[in-house]
């Protein structure tokens, strides 16, 4: 089932994310963990794809036994930069051959020693010849806070719309621990005609060395309020797992509140974790 269909179906959708293992030593475990998230029946899952693609065949097998052992739709992710043209669309037909109507297609980060091949330099190329390659549900990132590499946030607004017009079904939000930088994107989103739904990204944050690693690598801003939960109960690792899912549960409280319709978790391979936010939540996302 198209995802896109899914988001139009559901007044509100709850999704998670999990990635894949890095090694084949941990396949089994990281497929354990994944098929405990595939158990609460999300409204769909998202497979990440590893930097590079050393670990594609993990994001298709991962997607696959949760789709199929659970019956939960699944996203999995591809990036383009670090591959050839003839990579991708071997990866396109291994996609097409499994039955996955969806594709997050992603440019992916360019290694710090500069992008191996020279096929790609956006996401918008890959959306491109994933469309001429089939009938897919095609989702891409979109950064509320505007993306690290952009230094102006109404180029990066121009670049996403020319993404979004190669052929985007829907957008997930790079995470964001303030909701009103979230409100401003969607002003933004407006103004610019990208009409696509939005997925709000939301990271639960359990421990203080997370925080400042996801910081680092996205660019997000952290608002006080935040930054002294985790002054406060960083060294507590028990208290700050319970304060970080309190302030993703509030973040996304305040969300619905004020219809924001679908929320994607980063629940980064933690069941226990996408559960706690999963029941916080039980009776809101009935209404
Ligand atoms: P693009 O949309 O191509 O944008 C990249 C940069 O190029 C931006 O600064 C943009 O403004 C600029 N740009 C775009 N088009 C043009 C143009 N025509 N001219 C000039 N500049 C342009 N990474 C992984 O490796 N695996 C994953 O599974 C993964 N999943 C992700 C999921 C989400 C929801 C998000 C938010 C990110 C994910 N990433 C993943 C990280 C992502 O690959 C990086 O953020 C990457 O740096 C940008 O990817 P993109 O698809 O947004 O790129």
């Amino acid at each position: 089932m198209k995802i896109i269909d899914i988001l139009n179906k559901k007044k509100t959708t709850l999704s998670f994310e999990v990635f894949p293992p890095k090694k084949i030593e941990n396949f089994d475990s990281v497929q354990q963990v994944t098929e405990e998230v595939a158990a609460l029946k999300p409204s769909f899952m998202s497979v990440t794809y590893g930097a590079g693609g050393g670990t594609s065949e993990f994001t298709l097998n991962i997607a696959k036994n949760i789709r199929d052992k659970y019956g939960v739709e699944v996203l999995p992710h591809l990036t383009c930069v670090s591959s050839t043209k003839e990579d991708v669309h071997q990866m396109l037909r291994k996609i097409q051959a499994n039955g996955f109507d969806n594709i997050m297609a992603l440019r992916g980060d360019i290694p710090k020693d500069g992008a191996p091949h020279d096929d790609y330099h956006y996401a918008s190329e890959l959306i491109e010849d994933i469309r001429a390659h089939g009938d897919f549900c095609i989702g891409a990132a979109c950064y509320p806070e505007g993306h690290v590499e952009c230094s102006h946030k109404n180029e990066d607004i121009k670049n996403l719309k020319r993404k979004v017009d190669a052929g985007v079904d829907f957008l997930t939000t790079q995470m964001f621990f303030d909701n009103a930088e979230f409100f401003n994107f969607l002003y933004r989103l407006r103004e610019n005609d990208i009409r696509v739904p939005v997925l709000a990204g939301i990271m639960p944050i359990t421990n203080a060395v997370q925080l400042s690693r996801s910081v680092a690598l996205s660019g997000t801003s952290v608002p006080t309020r935040f930054r002294e939960i985790v002054d406060k109960f960083g060294d507590h690792p028990a208290a700050m797992k319970q304060a970080g899912i309190i302030y993703a549960t509030e973040q996304i409280v305040d969300l619905i509140a004020n219809d924001v319709r679908h929320i994607h978790v980063y629940s980064m391979n933690k069941p226990d974790i996408a559960e706690a936010i999963q029941k916080n939540l039980s009776e809101i996302l009935k209404v």
